[in-house]
């Protein structure tokens, strides 16, 4: 069971703790849910990802991944993929080195099984040519398709994406969008992914969360958010003109 609910989640920053990055936001997303996060820069996707990474702890409120709490829950545990917009993957290794390393570290598959499971997974990634190749020699979207397979490989319960397709170009972007929708619908993962490109809010989730200066302004379909928004902001931000 991989539902995610987070409950009255704040995070603050600074020694006075005067930035509020997160401010007080509950969500409940569902097991196989494709939720999108978008937001004008600053307004606290980031800081949430990695709250329910838990690679930063919240100050207030709690996070769930199934029926445990986040913070109780080691890496392992959490399981947990990840895919960010600056998805450096090891120069000096070849595509299969970089895909395997994770398994070889976080799991106690043979040799044999891992080779098998990265082979199936660059397949499926459409990049089965290129194990032998290392980083430098491949063009930006097979190295973003390298980093999602990098992720998807190790069969995560949750996948958390930060503008994973930023440093794209808009054709690889259109691409990869079709892509990332293609292989969450075949693996049923649950999957938060942060934009802030109109395009993507509006064609890739099941439903929108809506964020303005760390508040959670608005949850719905996108159909919702654009024709029923839920304040001025939501409007402005992705809602039709009235
Ligand atoms: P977004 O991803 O939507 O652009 P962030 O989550 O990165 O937003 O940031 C939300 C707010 O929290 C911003 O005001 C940012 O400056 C602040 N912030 C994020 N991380 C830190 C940090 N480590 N220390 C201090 N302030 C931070
Ligand atoms: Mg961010």
């Amino acid at each position: 069971m991989a539902s995610i609910t987070l409950d009255s989640v704040t995070k603050r920053f600074g020694d006075d703790e005067s930035i509020v990055a997160v401010d007080d936001v509950s969500l409940d997303i569902e097991d196989g849910e494709f939720v999108v996060f978008v937001g004008p820069s600053g307004s606290g996707k980031s800081t949430l990802m990695r709250i329910v990474a838990g690679l930063e702890t919240q100050t207030e409120g709690d996070v769930h991944i199934g029926d445990s709490l986040v913070n109780e829950l080691g890496p392992r545990a959490r399981d947990i993929a990840m895919v960010f917009q600056n998805y450096a993957l090891y120069p000096n290794m070849t595509v299969e080195e970089n895909m395997s390393f994770g398994l070889k570290m976080s799991t106690s598959m043979s040799e044999a099984e891992i080779e098998e499971q990265v082979t199936s997974t660059a397949e499926m990634m459409d990049i089965g040519e290129l194990l032998d190749n290392t980083p430098g020699e491949l063009s930006g979207g097979q190295q973003q398709r390298v980093a999602l397979g990098r992720a998807i490989v190790r069969d995560p319960n949750v996948f958390l994406m930060d503008e994973p397709l930023s440093n794209l170009d808009a054709k690889l972007r259109t691409t990869m969008r079709t892509e990332i929708n293609r292989l969450q619908n075949d693996l049923g993962v649950t999957t938060l992914y942060v934009t802030h490109d109109q395009t993507e809010a509006m064609t890739m989730g099941d439903r929108l969360v809506v964020l303005d200066q760390g508040e959670l302004q608005q949850i719905g379909t996108p159909l919702e958010c654009f024709y029923r928004p839920a304040n001025r902001f939501v409007a402005g931000f992705i809602g039709s003109p009235s």
